[in-house]
Order: structure tokens, then sequence, then C-alpha cells
């Protein structure tokens, strides 16, 4: 895929794609710009939300690489909030992304939880699965979905369809910035690479999770990641004659290192268009596991135990070779703002991050909630300096995101790290209390029910 794939034909023609290109639009704006670094969810909704919410000033954004095309990097079950979120950022209404998104193929209206036990290559289940729906809630249908998968790369297609053409698009990656009078970017394009240098007024909000991209600042360093996420996943499909249960299933079990948590619920992609069900598991793992061999032990039983419980479960995989996708991702702990003390330079990743990616669904949720609030902030305050509206616009965000991540923090707790009677008695709460959790799961992030 070239970095122009789904953006609308008019911000094509006038994206810019060499160095002199860009250095004779930035003559061209001396005054103040903003520069988005990242076409992700957090970037395109943060830029989307400044032109729609009148910040007046020019609004880039530097791409980066295209949504890959068929691996399924990053997150793919969306809440039903999430999709509400996307919507809410990109200013189009819900059932627009509900119906992108195949909503009839890919959505779940049921959680299913379901503790197993996996020795010796083989899966005993330890309960009846638990098969749970949202409380009834006035106005919704019993049908309607808490949650929906597709392909991250096809989440990302789908907002590149709706940027709007006031925003200006640079085709390249940032391979560093740092600060020259005002900001001297290093940008490698498809076809070449070089320097431009901005004006003071220019800020630069990296939404990568790339951090350190500005050099010579001398920046408070983060907290490090005290855990990481250890994940495998793909697509899948049922085998023949084994019944589809339209339900997202949550096996849970024992690993050797610690508990593991996987995923399954229908699915839709455009680049695997066979599979119908999505796969994942998950472990969380612990300070003490640190060390590559160990990392690479827990994600070789990760991926094992994930074979064994979709067999079980009557799932094959499908396109593994392209489609699949191994990870150890650290966590962020440490949401606060980091910006360069010389120049308008603000790492953003952090301030929109959930905690723990891939655990809870909710990484996704956190960047489409987080990059609107940023925007809507920094639309309103930026007359008071960059530095003042970034430092606002980053407590107003903590302070949204505040239910998003106590649900990640508990959930990785209650589920990686609880002593395991509490973990059972976790999956045994669900007969009374899990249809009211099912509906705030379905609407987390949200304060109104859509
Ligand atoms: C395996 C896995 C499973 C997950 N599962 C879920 C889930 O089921 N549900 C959920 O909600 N969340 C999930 N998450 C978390 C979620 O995927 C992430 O929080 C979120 O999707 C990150 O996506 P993004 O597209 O915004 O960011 P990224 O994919 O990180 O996008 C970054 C953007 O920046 C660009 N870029 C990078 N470097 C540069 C540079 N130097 N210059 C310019 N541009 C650059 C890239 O091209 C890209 O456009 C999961 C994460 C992982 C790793």
């Amino acid at each position: 895929m070239s970095m122009e794939t789904g953006f609308s034909s008019a911000l094509n023609e006038k994206a810019l794609r060499t160095p002199e290109e860009v250095q004779a639009w930035v003559t061209a704006h001396p005054g103040s710009a903003v520069w988005i670094i990242g076409s992700g969810i957090a970037g395109l909704i943060l830029a989307e939300t400044l032109v729609r919410h009148a910040l007046g000033v020019p609004v880039v954004v530097v791409t980066g690489d295209p949504p890959a095309e068929k691996r399924m990097i990053d997150g793919c079950s969306l809440r039903r909030s999430t999709v509400v979120a996307l919507a809410d950022g990109m200013g189009v209404p819900p059932e627009q992304l509900f119906s992108r998104f195949r909503v009839e193929q890919s959505a779940f209206p049921k959680l299913a939880l379901h503790a197993v036990d996996v020795r010796a290559g083989a899966l005993q289940p330890l309960s009846e699965p638990i098969i749970v729906g949202p409380a009834p809630t006035p106005g919704l249908s019993g049908d309607y979905p808490i949650g929906l998968s597709t392909r991250h790369g096809e989440v990302l297609l789908s907002l590149r369809e709706l940027v709007s053409d006031r925003v200006q698009l640079v085709f390249a990656r940032v391979v560093s910035a740092e600060s020259s009078g005002g900001s001297r970017l290093s940008l490698k394009f498809e076809a070449s690479e070089g320097e431009v240098v901005l004006p003071a007024g220019h800020a630069l909000f990296n939404t990568t999770p790339q951090e350190g991209l500005w050099k010579s600042a001398k920046n408070r360093t983060p907290r490090p990641a005290p855990r990481r996420v250890i994940v495998s996943q793909g697509p899948v499909r049922l085998k023949a004659g084994v019944p589809r249960v339209p339900a997202a299933w949550v096996p849970t079990w024992e690993g050797s290192r610690g508990p593991h948590v996987a995923i399954f619920t229908p699915f839709w992609d455009a680049g695997t268009p066979e599979a119908t069900w999505y796969a994942l598991n998950t472990r969380v793992s612990s300070a003490e596991e640190t060390d590559s061999t160990a990392q690479a032990e827990a994600l070789a039983e990760v991926r094992e135990h994930l074979q064994v419980v979709m067999e079980a479960y009557g799932l094959e995989p499908l396109d593994w070779e392209q489609a699949s996708f191994d990870a150890s991702v650290p966590s962020v702990r440490d949401f606060d703002l980091v910006s360069a003390v010389d120049a308008p330079y603000f790492e953003l990743y952090r301030v929109v991050s959930s905690g723990v990616p891939a655990v809870n669904t909710d990484g996704m949720l956190a960047q489409a909630l987080g990059a609107r609030r940023l925007g809507l902030v920094l639309a309103e305050r930026h007359r008071e300096g960059w530095h003042t509206a970034t430092k606002v616009a980053a407590q107003r965000t903590k302070r949204e995101l505040r239910p998003v991540r106590w649900w990640n923090a508990y959930s990785v707790w209650v589920y990686y790290f609880a002593p395991l009677w509490l973990r059972r008695r976790a999956l045994g709460w669900s007969t009374w209390m899990l249809p009211k959790m099912v509906k705030d799961w379905a609407f987390l992030g949200l304060n109104r029910v859509v």
C-alpha cells in the first residue's frame, strides 16, 4: 500500500510529497500551524476535531506508513462505545461506521465466559460457559451489538476515508525533530528524504508510539512501563458443522507462568474475507519476566495454547503466514504530558493511552475519546499559547479517561494477578452481576447510551 491509500482524491491531489514542496508550503504559512505526526486513530481524530471546531490555523498530518494490508497488527475488537467515539471524532453518525464495519457479520450481542484447563495439549472445561447479554436498557432491543471485530487496518482505512479536505497531508515519516529557531524536521518521503524548518508558531504533536523523535529537549523521562502484554492473534473460521453461537467467547486458564485470557468473536475483514471469526490470546507479564528468554518462552506458550483452545472450540486458522500477529507490547503507566522545553513539541501517545493495550478492548476507545478531548480543548484555548493550551488539554483528557483507565487496571489485576480463588469468583459473580457489567462494558467512556 502507498502512503496515500484510503484518503480522498482531493486530499491526495494537494498532499506534499517532497522536502521542497513542504518547505514551499511552510513559507506560504508563516504564522501559526499544527503539525500532527502519525495517521493512527489519535492523529486522524485530533486533526479532524481541530478543523471541525474552527481552530482557525492550518492543520497538517505527517502520515507515516499506510495501514497494514492484511496483517492484524494492533487491536481488532471494538466495544460499541468505541465505534460511537470514532464516529463522534470524525463527525459522522455512528450508523455509518457500524455499516462500514459490516455489523451484520462482525458484531456480537453477548459475552460467553468460560474457565478451562489446558494441559498436555488438550482442553478440559472446568465450568459450564456463562453466556450473558446486557441488562435490559430502555430504547434498545435485546439483540443490539455490544461490540464487533474487524482488522485494525480496516479501522484506519475507514477513518482515512472520512478526513475532510481542510486537512493538509504530508506523505512522509518523521525521522527526528530538533530545535532550530523554530523546529527542524527530518523527513523520509516515499522517494526522497530531506529537512524542513518550521517557524516558532508551528506546534508539533507526536501521536505515534515512537517517542523521542525530539532530539535536543531536556525532557522529563517518563516512568518505565512495569508490564508487557504478550499477544498472539489471527483470523479464523468455524469448522464445518460447528454451531455459530453469536457471542464473544472469553476462555481463561492457568498457563505455566500465570493466567491466559483469550477472546474469540465474529469478524469481518476485506483483507481475509473468508474469515468469519477472530482469535486472540493474551498474558500480562510481571516485572520479573523482563529478560528476553522469559519473554520468548511466554510468547511461545501464548501462541501454542491459543492453537489448542481454538481447536477445542472448532476454529481453524486462515492465512496465518500473512495475517497473524505475535507481539510483546509495553504498557504505559505514566499518562502525563511530555513536552520539549525549547519548542512547542508534545508527546501525545501516552496522554491517550488506556494503560495495558490489548487488554479489556479499550486501547482504541481511549485513543478516540482522548484525541477528541485534546482537539476540543486546543481549539478553545490555543490563543493562550501552545504550551498552556496543551497542558490544559492533557489534564482534561486525563480526567475524561479516568474510568477507561480504572477498568483497564482492574481487568489486568482481576484476570492476570489476583489469587486464583478470586479469579474464579470473578467468573462466578457473572450470574447476577454480569448483565449490568456487560451493559456498562458496551458503553464505557460514553456519558450516554447510543
Ligand atoms: C496485538 C494488539 C491487540 C490489541 N487489541 C485491542 C482490541 O481488541 N481493542 C482495542 O480497543 N485495542 C486493542 N489494542 C490497542 C490498540 O490497538 C492501540 O491502542 C491502538 O490501536 C493503536 O492504534 P493507532 O492506529 O492509533 O496507533 P498506531 O497503529 O500506533 O498508529 C500510529 C500511526 O503513526 C504513524 N507513524 C509511526 N511512526 C511515525 C513516524 N516516525 N512519522 C510519522 N508517522 C509515524 C503510523 O504510520 C500510524 O499511522 C491492541 C493492541 C495490540 C498491540
